[in-house]
């Protein structure tokens, strides 16, 4: 009894010493682990000041195409929205962006039972604001926007994100907050970018005779060889944000095939082929396909040349979500793309 009494005071001396060692060891790691991230997360997007469209002007064409494709009961309103985001000095590409993502993509309660297409709420803590009409929400929303971006100068999708959904918001119990950020731009990139407080951060890189093929991005998720016992023929690219970016023609050559090549709607249960697809000629034997995009790509017969836009990235056939798909062929034979960008610096997946 004695015996274990002496042993068991070192022992507790010896167990406090551990576990200050261990508080001590986890505190400073995480001092390193916070720099760590800052500095070298490449998985997170930066998202800053958005893309803007080529032209600098509301691509009209993708406009009415996406109003129709997610906007719901805001389907009738785009004409008001462009309206109203001229009188308010502000985007409409962002206005309307924000609009379909607070609305759930315009069927939210808020839209339909109380015209509120911005999520507005009372200032008095009585929950959505009601308006007379659509039209009235739309104008509220706008001058609202105005506030927050011309005289508060929330510039970023980031600012205005972090008022519209902060993160750690009390009436966010389910997180939702933090898919704001990524799903505004994820429909500003639909709408083929925005036309005031951005940059065109996208530069084409040609190397020689070759072009990469997504500006937007340089990574890799998955590359050619055998997956799930079959040849995978091509690299994927992808990236948070990707859809609706520029695809752009990997050499000099011309457009032998422009077509829908399997089904429209994406997935890997329902979706078949390439969905749409282009594939271009470059002569010697040596073609290139490029997979999964978001519409229809440049007409066959066009002559392209390095980095020149030839789609948008999409998901339509058998796809996991927004990718390229791109091939090489030799002589109608399949090999690895990655032989042929070596110089351009990219991100392969670490598997
Ligand atoms: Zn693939």
């Amino acid at each position: 009894m004695k015996k274990l009494f002496i042993v068991g005071i070192p022992l507790v001396l010896l167990l406090i010493i551990i576990m200050i060692m261990v508080i001590l060891f986890f505190s400073i790691g995480y001092l390193f682990f916070d720099f760590g991230l800052d500095e070298f997360n490449e998985e997170e997007p930066e998202w800053g000041v958005g893309r803007c469209t080529q032209t600098g002007e509301v691509d009209m064409e993708l406009w009415k195409e996406i109003i129709e494709l997610h906007g719901g009961y805001l389907q009738k309103s785009g004409d008001k929205f462009l309206e109203v985001a001229e009188k308010a000095g502000i985007d409409p590409v962002l206005m309307l962006a924000i609009s379909i993502h607070e609305t759930a993509r315009g069927t939210s309660d808020a839209l339909v039972f109380r015209n509120n297409p911005g999520g507005l709420m009372n200032p008095d803590g009585s929950g959505l604001m009601r308006f007379d009409t659509l039209d009235k929400g739309i104008e509220s929303m706008g001058k609202t926007l105005h506030n927050r971006i011309i005289k508060d100068g929330l510039i970023t999708i980031e600012d205005l994100g972090s008022v519209y959904a902060p993160l750690d918001a009390a009436n966010d119990p389910n997180g939702l907050n933090q898919y704001w950020v990524p799903n505004v731009n994820d429909y500003i990139n639909q709408l083929g970018g925005l036309t005031m407080n951005c940059e065109n951060t996208n530069e084409i890189e040609i190397r020689g005779e070759t072009a990469w093929l997504v500006p937007y991005t340089k990574t890799i998720t998955s590359t050619f060889g055998q997956r799930w016992g079959k040849l995978h023929a091509g690299i994927d690219i992808a990236s948070p944000g990707i859809y609706g970016q520029s695809i752009v023609a990997f050499r000099e050559g011309t457009v032998i095939v422009s077509e829908l090549s399997g089904t429209v709607d994406g997935g890997l249960e329902n979706g078949s082929g390439y969905g749409y697809l282009v594939v271009i000629d470059h002569g010697d034997g040596m073609k290139t396909r490029y997979a999964h995009l978001a519409k229809k790509g440049i007409p066959t017969g066009s002559k392209v040349k390095a980095g020149e836009r030839i789609g948008l990235v999409g998901s339509t056939g058998h796809s996991s979500g927004p990718h390229l798909h791109f091939e090489i062929l030799l002589d109608d034979k399949p090999v690895d793309p990655l032989g042929y960008l070596e110089e351009f610096d990219l991100l392969l997946p670490s598997e």
